[in-house]
């Protein structure tokens, strides 16, 4: 379930209001993003891969609150460490590249 929105680090680029199929998030004025609606989250990660700014903390507890703070999650490297995970964003390795599961190369071009 969503729980986080870092304010230290939002860039403010409304992606995440953009990709939740959902509806969790209400833009403000300012053109930060609120949780509104947590209890629609279906703790899809959608909008932590999105997030360019590592910004997003979504717990994988999906039916119960998990109260944390910024500030913890930060100590810890665990926001937006889902992107990182997968493989989004600049000078990382999406995760299809290194998956070895049986099926993948039906699916992806054989490497080289
Ligand atoms: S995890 Fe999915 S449903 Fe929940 S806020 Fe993010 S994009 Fe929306
Ligand atoms: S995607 Fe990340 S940086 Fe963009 S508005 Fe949402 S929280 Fe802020």
């Amino acid at each position: 379930m969503i729980e986080v929105v870092s304010q230290q680090r939002c860039i403010e680029c409304g992606l995440c209001v953009k990709v939740c199929p959902t509806n969790v998030f209400d833009r403000t004025e300012t053109g930060l993003p609120v949780i509104a609606r947590q209890e629609d989250c279906q703790t899809c990660f959608i909008c932590e891969v999105y997030c360019p700014a590592d910004a997003l903390y979504v717990s994988p507890f999906a039916d119960m609150e998990q109260k944390v703070t910024e500030e913890e999650l930060i100590a810890v490297e665990i926001i937006g460490s889902w992107r990182e995970t997968v493989g989004w964003g600049r000078g990382r390795t999406r995760l299809a590249e290194i998956d070895e599961t049986p099926f993948i190369d039906r699916i992806l071009p054989r490497r080289s």
